[in-house]
């Protein structure tokens, strides 16, 4: 690997997205240099670059990588990311998420590192008013996960007014798939996203999918989401990075398909993609789930050129490659 490709520090570089945003970043012409306290991520996730194990709320260790690495920008997914745990552990998700983006941020500044892309969520927007859901929709986050990532796009805003910071806040919809070439994918514990838990009802590892609610105004009563590629928000990552190298102005984008998915129609998909029936269970719906959730993708699209490039069946396919190489290796 040559010394002048520009470093990239990549917080959370062993998660999910942050690991297929390595992938992209090396071939994008960046060494991503992966920030990772391991609490939750995955040590073999990290094929792409150096991993420095250290915790964001490590001032010192921080400095220490800065200093190495000089980093050209940070790409910062690190977080903790279950809604229902942030509701009865905030104060882990407060000091994690919000005091260690506060961390992180002061080491940059320290380093003169100027340029930040955020793992932001729709979640920051609570229940919607309208959809589809436009960057501009008042932010009302109902609980703490949502209200985290906001404290940390308006720091963000805060730091760029006074100290000149360059960011860039992406607010994802609903990740889902795996890498095509199933050299990672998704692996939460416990798993709480709906269409790993329909690829394990579909493989006979669940005894059937819960259906959390069928009585919400949509076309068949089950929950809308808009579900976006994993490999597609990776490339809009170095879209945004990009974009920021380039003297962008901090902003905040979308990042979805602009089409949503009843759980029913994703179950459908599930079948026709893996060959295997799903049994499915009905029971009530999840406190504080909205109805429908769906990006107005076109910002993402008119400034960054992003364009997704895979469908709800795509994403359900290279899950399930993933999901499936997961049980022949154990
Ligand atoms: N869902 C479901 N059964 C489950 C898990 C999720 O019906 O076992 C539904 C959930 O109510 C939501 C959609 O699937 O409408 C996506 O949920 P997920 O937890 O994957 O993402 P969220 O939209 O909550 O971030």
């Amino acid at each position: 690997m040559g010394n002048d490709k520009p470093a990239v520090l990549v917080t959370g570089g062993a998660g999910y997205i942050g690991s297929h945003t390595c992938k992209a970043l090396v071939a994008a012409g960046f060494v991503p240099v992966t920030i990772d306290n391991l609490s939750r991520g995955h040590r073999d996730f990290v094929k792409w670059g150096p991993l420095e194990q250290a915790d964001i709320g490590d001032g010192a260790a921080l400095d220490r990588v800065m200093a190495q690495h000089r980093p050209v920008a940070i790409l910062h997914f690190a977080a903790l990311t279950y809604v229902g745990e942030s509701v009865t552990e905030p104060a882990l998700y407060y000091r994690n998420n919000v005091a260690g983006s506060l961390s992180l941020l002061e080491a940059a500044r320290r380093h003169g590192v100027g340029n930040v892309v955020f793992s932001s969520t729709c979640a920051t927007y609570g229940p919607p008013e309208r959809s589809p859901i436009a960057e501009d929709t008042p932010q009302h986050p109902i609980h703490p996960y949502g209200a985290s990532k906001l404290m940390i796009e308006r720091m963000l805003a805060d730091f760029a007014a006074a100290y000149g910071l360059r960011w860039a806040a992406l607010r994802y919809f609903n990740a889902c798939g795996a890498d095509p070439d199933a050299e990672i994918g998704e692996a939460h514990d416990p798993e709480t996203h709906l269409i790993p838990l329909v690829l394990m009802a579909a493989a006979g590892d669940r005894p059937h999918i819960d259906i959390l609610g069928d009585d919400y105004p949509t076309s068949d009563g089950t929950c809308i989401r808009d579900y976006i590629h994993v490999t597609d928000l990776a490339d809009a990552h170095v879209r945004a990075l990009r974009y920021l190298l380039a003297d962008g102005a901090p902003r905040a984008f979308n990042l979805g398909t602009g089409t949503g998915h009843t759980v029913r129609e994703v179950i459908a998909a599930v079948e026709r993609v893996t060959g295997r029936p799903v049994p499915v269970r009905l029971s009530p719906p999840r406190p504080g789930d909205s109805p429908s959730l769906v990006a107005d993708p076109s910002l993402a699209a008119s400034v960054l050129g992003f364009r997704p490039r895979f469908g709800l069946e795509d994403s359900i396919r290279t899950a399930w490659a993933w999901y499936l190489k997961q049980g022949a290796r154990m």
